[in-house]
């Protein structure tokens, strides 16, 4: 078992509500190499472990090898934490909840992707036009 698979099995991963939605958006792109190759890692371990996961506004495990990460805060930290509470509102969730992970995909799923309401939780990020063509 990979480090980072038994590591969900020990303790709650802490995530933060908008990767929800970039991480069923992934296609292998991402900030820089590095971090893609992360993201791919802690999206194939929070698949096939569907761990409980603590939803949290703020820099979480996928935040850890990105470019933008400065010091544990996210550069563009407004932008990205207004992504969070967004999420966390029409999903029905609040900051600190703890759900298991599919639950919270199925949630994203269905309050956001399914009712076309990408935009309104982030269609002024970067990828955006990416992500809404999938
Ligand atoms: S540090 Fe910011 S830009 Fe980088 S993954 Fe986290 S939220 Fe996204």
């Amino acid at each position: 078992m990979s480090s980072l698979k038994q590591k969900l099995h020990e303790q709650i991963l802490e995530i933060r509500p908008h990767h929800g939605l970039c991480t069923e958006f992934f296609r292998g792109m991402g900030y820089s190499e590095k971090f893609a190759e992360s993201m791919a890692e802690i999206i194939a371990a929070l698949e096939s472990e569907n761990p409980e996961v603590r939803l949290t506004v703020g820099a979480d495990v996928i935040c850890i090898n990105c470019p933008h990460n400065s010091n544990g805060i996210c550069e563009t930290s407004e932008k990205v934490n207004g992504y969070d509470r967004a999420v966390l509102e029409k999903c029905g969730l609040s900051d600190g909840s703890c759900i298991k992970w599919q639950d919270f995909k199925n949630a994203v799923r269905k309050e956001i992707i399914s009712k076309n309401k990408l935009s309104d939780v982030c269609g002024d990020c970067s990828w955006y036009e990416f992500c809404k063509k999938l």
